[in-house]
């Protein structure tokens, strides 16, 4: 068969896995294609890379296997409860179900939390249907400041029908400028302002924005993809509490659990609109094996929370200042670097972020390319900035020592212009002894911490 004219995957990608197909008759081989490539992805990945990407975790044990149960092979939709249900059977999995939001509550101090969704794109969505009408004005920042698609035009936000006003940022101080925000805001009144970023260093004046959004009845909206772990363990700004309505957050960034979205509230006249958006608008069937692993994960985080999210921070902190100090020049400097898992490097003297992702790749440091404040939206595929995280590296026992090592590692790539083949051997002997996860049930805290 001739290939198609036009793909959006890279067509040799594509040219490649139709080779794979070609070179055998049978659906047996094809098969094991596909689990040979997820074994090498394990092997590489998960024993001899350092991932530093950002909005990435590696799960406990307990939380793995829980996402290959065979809970996760029932059908169970709409609200937990045996009125609520279509399918009957469900005893176990309202079990389970109501165990996952009661823990949710816990871990975020909150009175309502909804897990059914599978991501936090579909979780700003659930907010956009339930808390605006299409041709509404809403506020959220832009992607060179850390803003996200989903809050954006081209996301969630645009398919709602969305008019989209940039939340004014000051690029030196990385912070919202307050005056500006409050000139334009009064002026364009939105019905929501969206905050909460993919990059993201500091907290955010949540507190004062909510108070001028109050003068029209607008609401503040975290979208805390990526700190809601750092919050569940109160290492963060607690948005609930300094005037947001409604937080969503990815499970899968610094939570540490499966990937999910998870939406928490406090307003009970909140709870029917955003519940008859999540069912049956954007979830039927949901996962139920996601759900048991997500509120594993929320238990985690209660328990662990705490001191997993502080050493994440005290890392982050720790890898800029050693990346500084090794001639790349870290984002943020003046206020400390950052008070997340985050740290942004402006890489620009280096080639930029997309050839300085892939020649770290090629090293087994694992990390992304990402706009920064001097990049243009258009900047999109090779922005100046590279953002790394250190959720793993913390996960799995390092401290602010180790962080040092992979600034090392890094800058003989970077500033020593090493060849990365070179340095992948020393990531390697220096990944290998760590394969152990703490900060859960299994595990329990890195054996320096005891
Ligand atoms: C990652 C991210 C999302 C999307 O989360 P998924 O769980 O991957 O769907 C939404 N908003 C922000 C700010 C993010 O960083």
């Amino acid at each position: 068969m001739e290939p198609n004219t036009f793909e959006v995957h890279d067509p040799e990608a594509l040219a490649q896995a139709r080779a794979i197909l070609n070179a055998s008759e049978s659906p047996a081989d094809w098969a094991k294609a596909v689990v040979e490539a997820v074994r090498r992805n394990e092997e590489w990945r998960g024993k001899r890379c350092i991932n530093l990407l950002a909005p990435e975790a590696p799960t406990s044990p307990t939380v793995r296997a829980l996402l290959s149960s065979e809970i996760g092979t029932r059908a169970a939709e709409g609200h937990i409860g045996r009125l609520n249900r279509w399918f009957a059977g469900t005893k176990y999995i309202d079990e389970v179900e109501a165990l996952c939001v009661e823990l949710l509550k816990l871990a975020f101090r909150c009175r309502y939390a909804d897990h059914r969704l599978m991501g936090s794109m579909l979780g700003n969505m659930a907010v956009y249907h339930a808390l605006t009408q299409p041709g509404d004005v809403i506020m959220s920042a832009a992607q060179p400041f850390g803003g996200h698609s989903s809050n954006r035009v081209d996301g969630p936000a645009g398919m709602r029908g969305l008019k989209i006003v940039d939340v004014p940022f000051d690029p030196v101080e990385l912070d919202v400028d307050l005056e500006a925000f409050a000139r334009v805001a009064r002026q364009v009144k939105p019905r929501l302002v969206v905050m909460g970023m993919s990059m993201t260093l500091f907290p955010l004046p949540v507190r004062q924005m909510s108070e001028i959004l109050a003068e029209w009845g607008g609401k503040f909206i975290f979208d805390g993809a990526h700190q809601a772990g750092l919050i569940a363990g109160g290492q963060f700004q607690d948005p609930l509490n300094e005037g947001a309505a409604v937080l969503t957050g990815s499970a899968g960034k610094t939570f540490s659990g499966p990937q999910s979205g998870m939406i928490m509230w406090n307003d009970p006249a909140l709870t029917r609109p955003i519940a008859d958006t999540i069912f049956p608008v954007l979830a039927a069937t949901h996962q139920v094996n996601r759900v048991a692993a997500l509120a594993v994960s929320a238990a985690e985080m209660i328990e662990f929370g705490k001191v997993y999210m502080a050493q994440i921070v005290k890392n982050a902190q720790a890898l800029a200042k050693a990346l500084d100090e090794r001639g790349i020049p870290v984002l943020g400097a003046k206020r400390g670097y950052t008070r997340t898992h985050q740290v942004v490097a402006d890489v620009r003297q280096f080639g930029g972020g997309l050839e300085v992702a892939h020649r770290l790749a090629d090293a087994n440091l694992i990390t992304n390319k990402n706009l920064i404040p001097s990049d243009e939206p258009k900047d999109w595929d090779r922005p100046g900035g590279l953002r790394m995280g250190t959720i793993e590296v913390t996960r799995l026992g390092m401290r602010e020592t180790d962080m040092e090592t992979i600034a090392g590692f890094i800058a003989r790539v970077l500033v020593e212009n090493e060849a990365p083949a070179a340095v992948a051997r020393d990531v390697e002997d220096f990944r290998l002894p760590y394969q152990t996860l703490y900060y859960n049930f299994d595990h329990g805290l890195p054996p320096w911490m005891q």
